[in-house]
């Protein structure tokens, strides 16, 4: 567990901004902390960070160049949530708009709605002057034809698509003819947690989801209270993974909802691993959280070993990477 104080800001300031990501959400971070550190909001900083890696397109996790669905599409989830108010807003399955995240804000400010999917949400944003952009990326379909190639399917077949889901989603048996670096990777999601000078707390996740998922599959990412939620008084909680594990035991809430309960956050994270442990282990299907109090202490928790990710304040220069807290090394 990281502790980076946020009692200590300058004269005049009720706290020194804080973030805590995903590792892939490096910068992000770094494009974010600049807007903190000009006094930014932690809501805007969010948005910003999430952009900046939704529009990478080396990363195949995230917006534009994300992994596609069976069927060769990429659809996109976000959600972001304002730990002032609990006011969220969130899109699921979105083709063919890029940026979710700031769709996502535009759901919260501007309907009296908390999460759009589909065909309405890319409605929505053509409403909001979004322009049309397909989302998929050369190297991101190569890695679906390899996928399929690796189980001799063919990707323009008439397959039945539960069969295929079912074949192309699951972990790789690592004694199977290898496939290149990169193309085992089905998961992947950018989580930002941020506390800005006025002492607020805002939350984002985006994501294409996970990788040669049946259409129209949504996850944890933008469901509110699973992939992501946010409250000032308790704390924040993000979460990548499998999502459909933090979807059944609603893990973000559970670990700000066991901070409100007493605990410390390391304890929290440890009861929100403990839940998904009773959903038992199986190789391949794994969940990550960041965490953050009210105070800006961070944390990350994992179910598997190796995993890690970051957190900067405002005097750092560059985010650093933190260990994630397993639940077998703490007992
Ligand atoms: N949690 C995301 C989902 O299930 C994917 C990921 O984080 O890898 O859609």
């Amino acid at each position: 567990m990281t502790r980076v104080s946020a009692a200590n800001g300058g004269a005049g300031r009720a706290t020194l901004p804080v973030m805590a990501a995903s590792e892939n959400g490096r910068a992000g971070m770094v494009a974010a902390m600049a807007l903190l550190r000009k006094g930014g909001r932690a809501l805007d900083a969010v948005e910003l960070a999430c952009r900046v890696t939704e529009d990478d397109p080396n990363d195949h996790s995230v917006g534009y160049s994300g992994l596609p669905n069976v069927m060769g599409e990429v659809e996109l989830d976000a959600s972001i949530m304002d730990g002032r108010d609990l006011r969220s807003g969130a899109v699921a399955a979105v083709r063919g708009y890029g940026n979710p995240i700031t769709l996502a804000r535009q759901v919260m400010e501007q309907l009296p709605h908390v999460l759009l999917a589909g065909r309405g949400a890319e409605r929505f944003a053509a409403a909001n002057g979004h322009a049309p952009q397909d989302q998929r990326t050369e190297e991101a379909l190569q890695r679906w034809r390899e996928r399929f190639a690796h189980y001799g399917l063919d990707s323009e077949g008439d397959a039945d698509l539960r069969e295929l889901t079912n074949t192309l989603t699951r972990p790789l048996n690592l004694s199977e003819a290898p496939l290149s670096a990169g193309s085992e990777r089905r998961f992947g999601t950018v989580n930002f947690l941020a506390l800005d000078q006025y002492g607020d707390l805002a939350s984002a996740v985006s994501t294409s989801g996970l990788g040669w998922k049946y259409p129209s599959r949504v996850g944890d990412s933008p469901i509110i209270g699973a992939g992501n939620y946010c409250d000032n008084r308790y704390g924040a909680t993000a979460c990548t993974g499998m999502g459909e594990l933090a979807l059944r035991v609603s893990t973000a809430r559970s670990l700000v909802l066991y901070m409100k309960l007493g605990m410390s956050l390391h304890e929290a994270g440890l009861e929100a691993l403990r839940d998904l442990a009773y959903l038992g282990g199986v190789p391949g299907r794994y969940m990550n959280m960041v965490a953050m109090t009210p105070q800006g202490e961070c944390a990350g928790f994992t179910t598997v070993p190796g995993k890690k990710y970051l957190y900067m304040n405002e005097e750092m220069e560059e985010p650093a990477l933190a260990e994630r807290v397993r639940l077998e090394e703490s007992a």
